[in-house]
């Protein structure tokens, strides 16, 4: 009998390669190819690791739970203490950008104009930094940990940029971005956040009050709630459907976006290439599928406009079947109900029943609007929201009419 493969503990990018392909995952995680160097990724590197380098002797690591019995040092105790790590510990500025020069790595730079530009952004990015913390002065109780555990059976890890305590002593997340675009949406479905809160939960004997992504270009700490148990209940079987999937080592490629920026393709079957023997008979028949598909979207726009000039005409001499020399054309109706969700929600909201309409489908207000246990007032609000849509189209019978 073949044994079960052991599972590796998943990481939020180990299980983002799984769910865009799992055969690139396989390339990187069992086959352990190395990856072609980017610009992008080593300058995010550097510029973790110095923002490492600069918060790490503020860290009062005291938060971390070792043990259920360990009792918590408190703040002004810390703080108490000789050499704490309070004022004082501070990089200079110039300090900061000497540790960013010995840290700096030109590897995977298209060029060396490509390189100055992201050098320059870092040191401008860093500086900037560094005069936000000195001025608000975080309480971090550490940088760059590495916390695993096994959230229902499921091993996972991860690398936390930074926990800080909250002013109202709980915990909160950091995690860096040096991306150019990122939005308070981002922050409110980053699956890393959320794996991250499972994490600090896990090893932390403190509540997690806050999920920052900050985003180093603007300083702008996108800042959002902890999230509930029923949105972790959704990370967490997805999770299990790549570690089942990881299990079975089912690795099918999943061709999508992400090819563009995958190293593999000359591994994959989905690029493969046509053997030469067959290259003038598939080219033949891809011109042919090509010139098919024009004259199919040229046909349908012709049927499009003479099905509308059939249902002007028809509209204008009231006739709903017009005889054609071998076949008659007959006008049908389809009519259909649509609620827009937008107007519907707020009137559910004050009687708790928008978890009624989750969907928004049009049967499913139906149905609300239908149910004698709602009160009459709200569904007669809600069946007002509702807009007739009649829908006209052309079929074609038999015989000439005549
Ligand atoms: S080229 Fe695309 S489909 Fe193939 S392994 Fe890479 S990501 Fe997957």
């Amino acid at each position: 009998m073949r044994a079960v493969p052991a599972v590796p503990a998943l990481s939020y990018s180990s299980f983002r390669t799984y769910q865009e392909c799992p055969l690139r995952w396989r390339f990187l995680y069992v086959d352990r190819l190395p990856e072609t160097p980017r610009g992008y990724f080593t300058f995010g590197r550097v510029v973790h690791s110095i923002l490492e380098e600069l918060v790490a002797p503020l860290v009062v690591p005291s938060a971390r739970r070792v043990s259920e019995s360990d009792r918590q040092r408190t703040l002004d105790e810390w703080h108490a203490q000789p050499g704490s790590a309070s004022a004082g510990h501070w990089m200079s500025s110039d300090e900061l950008l000497a540790a960013y020069d010995r840290a700096w790595s030109s590897e995977g730079y298209t060029s060396p104009e490509e390189e100055s530009r992201y050098r320059a952004l870092g040191r401008e990015i860093l500086l900037r930094y560094y005069d936000l913390l000195v001025r608000e002065r975080p309480l971090p109780v550490s940088v760059e940990e590495h916390l695993e555990a096994r959230w229902d059976g499921i091993p996972v890890h991860g690398y936390i940029d930074r926990i800080d305590r909250t002013p109202a002593g709980g915990l909160e997340i950091v995690d860096y971005k040096t991306s150019r675009d990122l939005s308070n949406e981002d922050a409110r479905d980053s699956d890393q956040l959320s794996l991250y809160q499972v994490l600090v939960e896990k090893n932390y004997a403190e509540p997690v009050e806050g999920l920052t992504l900050y985003h180093l270009r603007s300083l702008t700490p996108l800042r959002v709630a902890p999230r509930e148990r029923g949105e972790l209940a959704g990370l967490h079987d997805r999770l299990g459907t790549v570690m089942d999937g990881i299990r079975a080592e089912a690795y099918e490629p999943t061709p999508g976006r992400q090819c563009s920026r995958c190293d593999f393709q000359d591994r994959c079957p989905e690029f493969r290439a046509v053997p030469a023997a067959d290259g003038e008979r598939l080219r033949g028949l891809v011109d042919r599928f090509e010139s098919l598909r024009a004259e199919e979207t040229r046909l349908e726009g012709e049927l499009r406009r003479t099905a509308e000039e059939l249902h002007r005409a028809a509209e204008e001499l009231g006739v709903h079947r017009v005889p054609g020399s071998r076949s008659v054309a007959v006008r049908r109706r389809e009519e259909a109900w649509q609620y827009s969700l937008d107007n519907v929600r707020p009137l559910l909201e004050k009687s708790g029943l928008t978890a009624r309409v989750a969907s928004g489908t049009p049967e499913e207000v139906r149905r609300l609007v239908r149910d004698t246990t709602v009160d009459p007032e709200v569904r007669r609000r809600v069946a007002e929201t509702g807009a007739r849509r009649v829908k006209w189209y052309w079929d074609l019978e038999s015989g000439n009419g005549t």
